[in-house]
């Protein structure tokens, strides 16, 4: 099956990001397999699709979620610590169908915002894989590793055996990645860190996990072990190994200057929405990315950040770093798209998506002009950070495969699919409404 877009405004995100504003791409099976200038060419294609007044751009990708919190998403938001207050106690609660069910739903979500990709931390993600089989989507979907019982273990750091066969099981999936996440530094011992690093490298798969998110997780481990988070994640090996580390808040010049040594594999997932509403601050990105790091956006879990599309992110990316540094002109529009989309790909390692070259694969966004929020456009990227938002999402294809078409999923029954989690949420919300 091949289908040309032709007409379109083609932002390809390559390496010299290249533009072709009335261009072409035709996707063949799986993959690009040509991109250019639309001067009427001869070419043969099972579907044609006018992209007139759109512009076509590789997917967004959502380097730090919790699908699974769907539930949890206007709790006590501006509640003190309500890590330990809300989370923590009513994470009890969440059984196999309701992350099942949750996770339909924020991908159906993340879909229709123009999410082609992202990286999960949740429990039960054998279940978070299912539906990301079910609704082909690309992901890397890691177990939470944590020194207390949880919903899918009675044992302290239970998700370590939970992976001895759930890694094994996902292995050499072409669109899933099965990962381990340790909760964060100071939440797992010592000795359950060791083996994460052993098991990562045992079956060949990323690590994912908070890292200095917390001023006390600082403490902590400047008390305990005389190190900030890096520096004792480095010295415990996971910096050797595919690392994906979400957020990154309280981060050094040294520590910068640390994680850079080990750029080719020890990434970083930016949460600026979720790190700002929670008052807990602005990471360098400046200086991560001038030391060579690789930077990917991220929105954290529906009760963290709201949202799960990365528009949001990229508004408040500009306001926020540009506020924090001062510089209107630092991180202009096109920098931002590209960190969203390619940025995220590279943080992911979805090596094979993040740019819209032949013989990529086709992780695709068509984003319409015509809403009344989108008009006039003298810069496309411009367009993109400031003034779009997910409905103007119009067409999303993974892997090749048209997955939202005019603004609906075309597999699934967005309506059914939450009415599914309602009927899941019972107990969760008679218990949340008891810490109200
Ligand atoms: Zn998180």
């Amino acid at each position: 099956m091949t289908t040309l877009i032709k007409n379109v405004h083609v932002l390809t995100m390559d390496d010299e990001m290249k533009e072709y504003k009335k261009g072409y791409v035709l996707i063949d099976e799986e993959n690009i397999s040509a991109v250019g200038e639309w001067k009427e060419q001869n070419i043969q294609s099972d579907e044609v699709i006018d992209g007139s007044g759109s512009l076509l751009l590789p997917g967004f990708v959502n380097t730090h979620t919790h699908a699974g919190m769907i539930p949890f998403r206007s709790l006590g938001d501006d509640v003190p610590d309500r890590l330990r207050r809300f989370l923590f106690p009513l994470e009890a609660f969440m059984t196999k169908g309701l992350v099942k069910a949750s996770s339909a739903y924020a991908i159906s979500e993340m879909l229709l915002s123009g999410v082609t990709g992202f990286c999960d931390m949740y429990y039960f993600e054998d279940q978070v894989a299912e539906v990301c089989e079910e609704f082909h989507v690309r992901a890397v979907v890691g177990e939470t590793i944590i020194d207390m019982p949880t919903c899918d273990s009675s044992d302290h750091s239970g998700g370590l055996s939970y992976c001895e066969t759930f890694l094994p099981k996902w292995q050499g999936h072409p669109l899933i990645t099965p990962a381990i996440a340790p909760h964060a530094p100071n939440t797992n011992t010592n000795e359950a860190l060791e083996k994460i690093v052993e098991m990562s490298k045992k079956y060949d798969v990323p690590i994912t996990m908070h890292v200095a998110e917390m001023d006390y997780e600082m403490k902590e481990l400047a008390e305990k072990y005389g190190l900030t988070p890096f520096g004792y994640l480095e010295k415990l090996g996971f910096m050797e190994q595919p690392f994906i580390m979400a957020h990154c808040i309280h981060m050094s010049e040294d520590d910068i200057a640390l994680t850079a040594k080990y750029a080719e594999t020890a990434k970083i997932a930016h949460c600026i929405g979720a790190n700002t509403k929670s008052a807990k601050g602005v990471a360098p990105v400046k200086a991560m990315l001038e030391a060579g790091l690789t930077v990917g956006l991220g929105t954290d879990g529906p009760s963290s950040g709201n949202t799960l599309d990365l528009f949001s992110q990229m508004k408040l990316f500009a306001n926020f770093h540009k506020t924090y540094e001062k510089d209107r002109a630092l991180f202009p529009a096109k920098e931002i798209v590209r960190l969203a989309t390619r940025g995220g790909a590279e943080t992911l390692g979805f090596h094979e998506t993040g740019s819209i070259q032949p013989g990529k694969k086709a992780d695709l966004i068509m984003v319409e002009t015509e809403s009344v929020n989108m008009f006039p456009i003298f810069d496309p990227y411009s367009a993109l950070v400031y003034s779009a938002n997910p409905s103007n999402v119009q067409q999303v294809w993974v892997n090749g495969r048209l997955l939202v078409e005019n603004h609906q999923l075309v597999e699934h029954d967005l309506k059914q699919i939450r009415s599914n989690l309602y009927k899941q949420m019972d107990k969760f919300v008679a218990e949340a409404k008891k810490r109200m």
